[in-house]
């Protein structure tokens, strides 16, 4: 069977956002899995096009009716995957991206193996620190969490079959739209 979901996971900081802003450009006819959060938005985000911002109770009652294919806890929020942004859009043969940390991308890989999962990494944690920090939506504790997190998600590299080094953007763009298109027919 034709993968038609992409999982695109890595460090917060890593360039995910961006990559899969790119990607899209590139691949007009992909679609982009909107998560829910309970975390706030950030200025400028929008319920339902950034996220779908959810109360505690939102979010765990959502939990308890299974309507989510994967959810994790990060950085002390949780973040989840809502079927019904993947049942649809699957069934009509639309290919999704879904932008999601380490935990949530082993939950996809055990719920539909067919996934295409892609691993983002940081040229350095240096580097990841830098663009963390010059991203500017972070306090300087939130951006020890983040960093105390990517450590570990580091070590999960293995398990990915793609991997991509964001070190010079071009590039690395250029590499996950190889592995997105070389997937899509
Ligand atoms: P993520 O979605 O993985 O959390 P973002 O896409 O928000 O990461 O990127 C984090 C910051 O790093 C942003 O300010 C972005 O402009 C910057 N960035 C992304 N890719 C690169 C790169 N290859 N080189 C330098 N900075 C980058
Ligand atoms: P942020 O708070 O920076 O938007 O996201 C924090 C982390 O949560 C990032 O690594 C992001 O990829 C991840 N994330 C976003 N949406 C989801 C989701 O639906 N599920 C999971 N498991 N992680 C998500």
């Amino acid at each position: 069977m034709v993968a038609r979901v992409f999982v695109i996971t890595g460090p917060s900081g890593v360039g995910k956002g961006t990559l899969i802003r790119g990607l899209m450009e590139r691949l007009a006819n992909l679609e982009l899995s909107v998560s829910a959060t309970t975390r706030a938005p950030r200025p400028g985000e929008r319920d339902g096009v950034d996220y779908h911002f959810l109360t505690r109770e939102q979010f765990d009652r959502r939990v308890a009716d299974g309507e989510f294919v994967e959810h994790a806890d990060y950085a002390g929020r949780s973040y989840g995957t809502l079927r019904s942004e993947l049942e649809d859009r699957v069934r009509a043969g639309v290919p999704v991206v879904l932008e999601i940390e380490v935990q949530g991308a082993r939950q996809v890989r055990a719920a539909m193996p067919e996934a295409v999962q892609v691993f983002i990494a940081p040229p350095s944690l240096q580097a990841l620190r830098a663009r963390l920090v010059g991203r500017g939506t972070d306090d300087q504790t939130e951006v020890e969490r983040r960093l105390r997190v990517a450590e570990q998600e580091l070590e999960a590299q293995p398990e990915f079959a793609h991997v991509v080094v964001n070190d010079r953007l071009d590039e690395a763009l250029e590499r996950l739209a190889g592995i997105v298109a070389e997937n899509l027919d």
